[in-house]
């Protein structure tokens, strides 16, 4: 067993004034130690909702989540303290994730006191190697999150996170919030702490180009499905799927490589159906310039069609 989580079949329904809303169906991935897994998705796909479910914010309407082989489908107020410190999130706004009225030091001493994790004598120096972990000076210990940038208040939220000593972070679009150039600070930092660490990370995100360059595996999400999944350099340079490859040929790209990897330009047809009347067979047939008679009545399953690159679309069928 080398995989740190594993979702095997997950699904979230909401009951809502409008009816049902299946936000996530027949969701199944894994993460390994030191591994980047990019779940990525348009709004209203279902990606955060995943991530919400991973750690115990919502019950799963079904299936079931493991981590390290342990059966962790409950919610997070029911999970074991040892294993809460296994798994932490960074959320998209820092601005509210990080109390207001306390300060830095305090935010950061907080996990460290509930798990028990120093002692008393040995907080303020934890605090300091926290801060400095994410490049930010000892003395941004005395400061309030209102007197810091958005930047930097997402480096504490991060630093907090690596409080507990984690095996596997889930960023919910850690730097969608922010500048260009402060995210890529972001992600270099993101990227230093995993080699240093070895973390798995679940990386929530609508930019696919963030993805080409961070991510190990990448699965495209839509109205709760993941419709494709494959090894980054595959996704990128062999998109199977319909949905993927229209998403790819609309993206920028920087490089000649990139630009000859790029699918010709694909125009959406049709409209992102409700996700609490969804049409019939495959979700993304009224979308779909592929679709055929089978798509509008049979939903495609989860294939693999070379290893580790599963496709959920009847082009690839038996
Ligand atoms: Fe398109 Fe049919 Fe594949 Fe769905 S199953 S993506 S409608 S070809």
């Amino acid at each position: 067993m080398d995989e740190l989580l594993v979702v095997e079949g997950l699904r979230k329904f909401f009951a809502t004034s409008r009816g049902i809303v299946r936000a996530v169906q027949d969701v199944s991935f894994a993460i390994r130690p030191g591994e980047t897994f990019g779940l990525v998705g348009e709004s209203g796909s279902g990606k955060s909702t995943v991530a919400y479910t991973v750690m115990g914010m919502y019950r799963p309407s079904g299936g079931r989540i493991l981590f390290r082989g342990q059966d962790i489908t409950m919610p997070h107020a029911r999970r074991p303290l040892a294993l809460k410190k296994e798994l932490q999130i960074v959320f998209q706004d820092p601005g509210s994730s990080l109390n207001p009225r306390r300060s830095i030091r305090e935010i950061l001493e907080l996990p460290l006191r509930v798990h028990r994790l120093v002692d008393g004598r040995r907080l303020r120096e934890r605090v300091e190697e926290l801060l400095n972990i994410v490049e930010l000076p000892p003395d941004y210990a005395e400061k309030y999150p209102r007197a810091l940038g958005g930047g930097e208040k997402q480096m504490v939220a991060i630093a907090r996170a690596l409080a507990t000593e984690p095996s596997l972070l889930v960023l919910d679009e850690p730097t969608s919030a922010l500048d260009v150039s402060i995210q890529a600070k972001i992600i270099n930092t993101l990227v230093r702490i995993q080699k240093e660490r070895h973390l798995g990370y679940l990386f929530i995100t609508h930019d696919l180009s963030l993805m080409r360059n961070i991510a190990h595996r990448v699965a495209i999400m839509y109205l709760g499905r993941i419709m494709e999944l494959a090894p980054a350099q595959v996704f990128f340079e062999r998109p199977l799927h319909p949905y993927t490859q229209m998403l790819l040929s609309s993206i920028p790209v920087i490089s000649e490589e990139e630009e000859r990897l790029k699918p010709a330009k694909i125009v959406s047809t049709g409209e992102i159906p409700s996700p609490v009347n969804l049409p019939p067979g495959c979700v993304f047939h009224p979308r779909c310039r592929e679709a055929w008679e089978v798509c509008r009545r049979e939903e495609p399953g989860m294939r693999e069609v070379e290893v580790g690159h599963l496709v959920r679309c009847h082009l690839y069928g038996a």
